[in-house]
């Protein structure tokens, strides 16, 4: 297990990934750590996530860097990313105690209500694209809520698996509150299967999505799954369309195009396609991409060289199926870093990796429609259904629209982002299950019905 700098292909740091008895220690700790923390009254609770939020401002520089080296994050957007994370933890401090409290309901009984109540130590097996944000949008809400929680980070990037773990501590949460375990995905299984482990998440590709639900279905354990994506854009004959190419050449690019929600088709009314397409050439154009510490770049490498590679075969395949490249779309062989360039694929159809697959990189695919019922045809033809987007001038016709978008989220006019105070998942094979907002902090409580005679 090691971390590797993806801008220079060096080796950062090996990492020993830890022992049985050193996950039989963590998880029977972590077991009777929940006995208290479920005890600890819900303003002791806030005041630690507050204080969690202090630490992870106070450590904002340094933890960007980290991300930086590690999966090579621009430095802007890994403390952009610190910041959200701060968010979510005061966000869930604040609210939480309002979306926990018991919800009383009139019946027959002479009192009858809703109690939620955390289920015990809950494992995350998390990746490394948004290395704190995914964490933290897990453990905030369920720490609140009375859980613990057990992550199982990305391999390559154990070093900021390590430093969350240090976050919770130095903000003052008791031990094994939230506990860091290197391991690599093999293990998965054998801790879903344990009966210390009460529910598991997972953020990852759709791959590993399945592996996660087959384990905790064989095991009769609630799982929520944030899977891969291929959210379509729209962009309609009436749209703004100088505006939307601004927009989709931003979400297409955000973390080096490695972000779930990012916009990955965009299918674009034959009346202006053209347009289009020539004024998100001439965005990519204005792109800086390389090293992300230097603060000039908002595009840094891959997060790997085998995924950059992996990226690169997609594009090879789409092209020799028919797409053509309109900027980008080659590799130097000889950098030992995974640079991708910024990439636009035009003339792509149904059939081809650019359509079929998610392309995790800074790759756009357009795709012409024919007109606005062809489009939702074309956007709705994917095995995933996580986010989408809808370009028009009309916004009442955009909100038709969007009831026929098979997606967990449909954003109109502008690019698709997750907000603590909405929740986010996925449909189809981007997953099941919901984080952020009250949605997400009650999918692993017992949702307990008390009745009183
Ligand atoms: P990944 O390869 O699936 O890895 C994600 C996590 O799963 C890692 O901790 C990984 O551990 C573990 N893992 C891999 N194979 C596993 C298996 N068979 N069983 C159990 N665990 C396994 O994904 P990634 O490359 O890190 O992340 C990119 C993917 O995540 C993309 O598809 C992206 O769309 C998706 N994503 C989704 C969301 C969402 O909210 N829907 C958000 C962000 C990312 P190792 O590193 O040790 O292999």
């Amino acid at each position: 297990m090691k971390s590797v700098n993806p801008h220079n292909g060096q080796v950062l740091r090996p990492y020993t990934p830890h022992d049985l008895n050193h996950i039989e220690a963590t998880l029977s700790a972590a077991k009777e750590r929940f006995e208290s923390w479920k005890l600890v009254p819900l303003s002791e609770r806030s005041r630690m996530l507050n204080s969690l939020a202090t630490q992870l401002r106070r450590n904002k520089s340094e933890l960007a860097m980290l991300m930086a080296d590690e999966m090579g994050k621009p430095l802007a957007e890994g403390e952009a990313e610190i910041e959200k994370c701060a968010g979510a933890c005061e966000f869930y401090a604040d609210e939480g105690p309002k979306y926990l409290a018991p919800e009383l309901v009139k019946t027959d009984a002479s009192k009858s209500w809703i109690s939620f109540e955390p289920l015990g130590p809950i494992l995350a097996v998390m990746p490394w694209n948004f290395p704190f944000w995914q964490v933290i949008r897990f453990a905030a809400p369920n720490i609140m809520a009375g859980n613990v929680g057990i992550l199982k980070h990305a391999s390559n990037v154990s070093g900021c698996s390590l430093a969350i773990e240090d976050l919770f501590t130095q903000a003052g949460f008791p031990k094994n509150v939230f506990s860091s375990l290197l391991v690599s995905g093999k293990e998965v299984e054998k801790l879903i299967a344990h009966p210390i482990i009460k529910a598991v998440t997972i953020t990852g590709s759709t791959l590993a999505g399945k592996s996660v639900a087959t384990a905790a279905g064989k095991h009769l354990k609630k799982c929520v799954l944030e899977l891969g994506g291929s959210d379509p854009y729209i962009v309609l004959a009436d749209a703004n369309v100088k505006k939307a190419a601004e927009i989709c050449t931003k979400s297409r690019l955000i973390n080096s195009g490695q972000s779930c929600i990012a916009a990955k088709r965009f299918i674009v009314d034959k009346l202006v396609r053209k347009e289009f397409e020539v004024a998100m050439l001439a965005e990519f154009k204005k792109i800086h991409w390389g090293n992300p510490r230097d603060p000039k770049n908002t595009v840094g490498p891959q997060a790997r060289q085998d995924l950059r590679d992996q990226l690169h075969e997609q594009v090879k395949r789409s092209v020799d199926a028919g797409a053509k490249l309109m900027i980008g779309g080659t590799i130097d062989e000889n950098d030992p870093g995974a640079y991708y360039p910024p990439t636009i694929l035009t003339d792509v159809e149904p059939g081809m990796p650019a359509f079929d697959e998610e392309l995790f990189g800074p790759v756009a695919a357009i795709i012409e429609a024919d007109d606005e019922k062809d489009a939702i045809l074309l956007a709705n033809q994917s095995i995933f259904g996580l986010g989408a987007a809808i370009f028009t001038e009309d916004v009442a016709k955009g909100e038709r629209i969007a009831a026929q978008i098979d997606a967990g989220s449909v954003f109109i006019n502008a690019l698709v982002k997750s907000d603590v105070r909405l929740p986010f998942g996925g449909i189809k094979e981007s997953g099941h299950g919901r984080e952020l907002s009250y949605y997400g902090l009650r999918e692993f409580l017992n949702i307990k019905t008390i009745y009183r005679a």
